[in-house]
């Protein structure tokens, strides 16, 4: 008997201790929003022009390739004539000093040259639409067709938008005759989709003439309506830091000779094994990264999420579970491993004399490039296999920018004042963007694109359809109205 008062008493501590838990948790969530002391209503804006401006940037083609000889430096003159012509003010009033192959950099004089600028950004190069599935678009990628309500095509998404929005907002805030306090910046590059060298050179240019900047802003992560599993309403993920990048190229030589007469095993084998065993032993997940944004995100969750997240304690297992089993959500837990090249063999019946594999790793913010390499050089166990890293393509995980600061509060409180009832959160940029150079002179740099997106729309960015609805555009160009002018002030 007593036994049982003892576990009735235990049960009852563990719930008071969850209850309680849940509560610090759930109330530790909110930032009240920060406010600004004057600012210029926003502009009585056509929802066409920014459309009709988005379109015929579409129209032109500026794909980047691997190989940079293989780029069209037309298309990107083509591009900044269509730019000086829609934005006439931005061009007499801001400087631009464009860069081999044709990235940008546009600077807004400040009133206080003694405050730190802040810089706007957005590449303009686009990926190409796949040839095979041309069939398949509802209207052509480079059309920039506008109909039904959207407008159509490559760069819609990725990321002409936010280049167009926060040009189309310096135009307006020009015109309403505003000078901001601080510098402001806006670079583009033109090969962000091959991980080229037009940020690197900006960011190099800026750091000779001594720019530290207060605050950097790029594409990134969206608002989201019912993407993520367990939570309702608009969840507004605000990346504040990116995954790393490694590339690992796996080889093994063995003899080649005769099919008739196989070692047990062939280099195929060898390599095969190599990458079944990194796939059998993913590396683990890490609930301490993501635990600040569902934190934030925690007034969206239903119940059983909320008491789960603060005690994760007694439910780490359960919440990890839960994540894993959805792709969005998976690989914010770990760095994640991606077997992408395999190549071996030239005849049936020849013993292959090489294998190699390529596996692409997205490393999880806290770990490093060289501890990903012991770790699968321990997995693997085996020295007939070489392992070699791929040095074109490889860098650390970025530094977590604050979410504690006004530069931050400003983003979740235009999104807030533009989507009402919006929970936002910091959280990891699962993919890579221009903004990682920027850590370099910038101690808060965010990966932002303030899109409403479903499900569907996600897949259409680098995919077939892509497409921005006139109204996520409109309120694009609001949103960089909005934050240019609190980003500039004085107080930042
Ligand atoms: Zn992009």
């Amino acid at each position: 008997m007593p036994y049982l008062y003892a576990l009735l008493a235990l049960v009852l501590v563990v719930i008071l201790v969850v209850a309680i838990r849940t509560y610090i948790f759930t109330k530790s969530a909110a930032q009240p929003p920060l406010p600004l002391e004057s600012s210029l209503p926003d502009p009585q804006l056509d929802p066409l022009v920014p459309a009709q401006h988005l379109s015929a940037a579409i129209q032109i083609e500026t794909v980047s390739h691997e190989d940079p000889a293989q780029d069209d430096p037309e298309k990107f003159d083509a591009l900044h004539r269509l730019l000086e012509d829609a934005y006439p003010r931005l061009h007499t009033q801001l400087t631009r000093e464009v860069f081999d192959g044709g990235s940008l950099l546009y600077t807004w004089r400040g009133r206080d040259l003694s405050l730190e600028p802040v810089l706007f950004m957005a590449h303009q190069d686009v990926v190409p639409a796949d040839e095979f599935t041309l069939d398949k678009w509802t209207y052509p990628p480079f059309s920039g067709a506008i109909e039904e309500g959207f407008i159509w095509g490559r760069g819609s998404l990725d990321i002409k938008c936010q280049l167009i929005a926060i040009m189309e907002a310096v135009e307006n805030l020009l015109a309403a005759g505003f000078t901001p306090e601080r510098t402001v910046y806006i670079s583009s590059a033109h090969d962000e989709e091959v991980l080229g060298l037009g940020a690197p050179r900006i960011v190099a240019l800026l750091k000779e003439r001594g720019v530290r900047l207060q605050a950097v802003i790029d594409e990134g992560t969206a608002i989201l309506d019912g993407v993520l599993p367990g939570f309702t309403g608009y969840t507004a993920a605000i990346a504040v830091t990116e995954k790393g990048y490694l590339s690992l190229k796996l080889t093994t030589e063995s003899g080649g000779g005769h099919s008739s007469t196989p070692a047990p095993e062939t280099s195929i084998g060898i390599i095969s094994r190599a990458i079944d065993r990194l796939q059998s032993n993913p590396f683990p997940h890490n609930l301490k990264v993501t635990e600040p944004m569902f934190r934030a995100f925690s007034p969206a969750a239903s119940t059983l999420m909320k008491v789960a997240f603060a005690n994760l304690w007694l439910f780490g297992g359960l919440v990890r579970g839960r994540l894993a089993a959805s792709p969005e959500t998976a690989a914010s837990l770990h760095t994640t491993t991606a077997p992408t090249i395999f190549h071996s063999g030239i005849k049936e019946n020849v013993l292959p004399s090489l294998a190699e594999a390529v596996v692409n790793f997205r490393i999880l913010p806290g770990e490093t490039v060289a501890g990903v390499i012991e770790r699968v050089r321990s997995v693997i166990n085996d020295e007939r296999v070489k392992i070699t890293p791929i040095h074109t393509s490889q860098w650390e995980p970025s530094p977590v920018s604050p979410s504690d600061c006004p530069a931050y509060r400003h983003i979740t409180t235009v999104v807030q004042e533009l989507y009402p009832g919006t929970t936002c959160a910091p959280n990891i940029m699962l993919g890579a963007t221009d903004s990682r150079h920027y850590h370099a002179i910038s101690d808060r740099v965010y990966r932002f694109t303030p899109i409403l997106s479903r499900k569907l729309d996600l897949e259409r960015i680098h995919g077939i359809n892509e497409r921005i609805s006139l109204e996520n555009m409109h309120n694009m160009v609001l949103f960089f109205h909005r934050l240019i002018q609190r980003w500039s002030s004085q107080k930042m």
